[in-house]
């Protein structure tokens, strides 16, 4: 008797444990992978307060990470080239430095490749400020490069067929394109001290934008003479993939810029294929200072070589 009691003992607990383990696809199924972005940090010459490239790639994956109506986003800054295995699940990648950091980066060939690979399998590209750039000895004398694709424009430095223009006007007004594309979402024209870019290169069709690429934000420049100038710039490409270029900031301090932020993060989280939200992303910025620029303010480099450290 005592045996038959332990029978169907044992017969409950496997019924419950098989209704528990058929309980479990609801209940506990494994969250969805976080969609990674990695920022790729490039060389930069320029001055301690400008540019602060490395700065720069702390704060966006701050934000990033801190998107009060966008959780679960995870970003990583890399200051070298990153390894296959996390390029291989990078939703879209940003990049900061002066000039594209694909053609200045160190085996630029490969690191080529690797993200025309990565942009055949739809991934973002997102190019911020001098990152959007490429000198007359990564182009052809036509200007023909794979950038110009993967984002929509570039800004061309000293080329043979095209040659941007950088300055720092004192007062830019930045305007919203038109239109009802997800990156314009929750940010409004704005004034701003900076260097946004002017004639950019957009192609061999008398500069005009490709049909797949939007204006996501004009000005008209220069003061003296002025002319709507695109930027900052998004395309939907023929893999699927999307990119964006925008030509600003150039002083760190311009993060604080609310809409000037918001339409950077709007671009990537679009590039990464997220939904932008519809008042667009919401960040918050911790003090400038605790993502270690070399200065918050631009002063010149130091003209002295610092004194050795013990
Ligand atoms: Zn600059």
């Amino acid at each position: 008797m005592r045996s038959l009691f332990l029978v169907l003992g044992l017969a409950l607990l496997g019924v419950v444990a098989a209704a528990q383990a058929a309980d479990s696809p609801q209940t506990g199924s494994s969250p969805k992978p976080k969609p990674l972005i990695a920022i790729i940090v490039g060389p930069t010459n320029h001055p301690p307060g400008t540019h602060e490239v490395a700065a720069s790639g702390r704060l966006i994956a701050h934000c990033l990470q801190n998107m009060s109506n966008l959780p679960g986003v995870s970003a990583e800054v890399f200051y070298e080239w990153p390894k296959d295995d996390v390029l291989d699940k990078a939703a879209a990648l940003v990049f900061t430095g002066d000039n594209f950091p694909g053609v200045t980066l160190n085996d630029s060939k490969s690191v080529l490749a690797k993200i025309d690979a990565m942009a055949k399998r739809g991934c973002g590209i997102v190019c911020i400020h001098y990152a959007t750039g490429l000198r007359k000895q990564d182009v052809p004398p036509d200007g023909t490069h794979p950038l110009l694709a993967w984002t929509g424009g570039y800004f061309a430095t000293k080329c043979d067929h095209h040659q941007s223009i950088a300055r720092i006007y004192p007062a830019a007004t930045i305007t919203p394109g038109g239109g009802d594309h997800p990156v314009l979402r929750g940010w409004k024209e704005f004034s701003l001290r900076d260097e946004p870019y002017i004639n950019n290169y957009f192609g061999k069709d008398g500069n005009k934008p490709a049909p797949n690429v939007t204006a996501i934000a004009t000005s008209m420049l220069p003061p003296e003479s002025p002319k709507k100038e695109t930027v900052a710039w998004a395309v939907n490409r023929d893999d699927g993939g999307r990119g964006m270029g925008i030509v600003m900031p150039h002083f760190f301090a311009n993060w604080k810029n609310e809409d000037l932020r918001k339409c950077i993060l709007n671009g990537i989280v679009w590039a990464a294929k997220l939904e932008v939200p519809a008042e667009g992303v919401n960040t918050s910025l911790p003090d400038l200072v605790t993502f270690k620029p070399e200065a918050l303010e631009p002063r010149p480099k130091a003209t002295q070589p610092a004194a050795p450290k013990k």
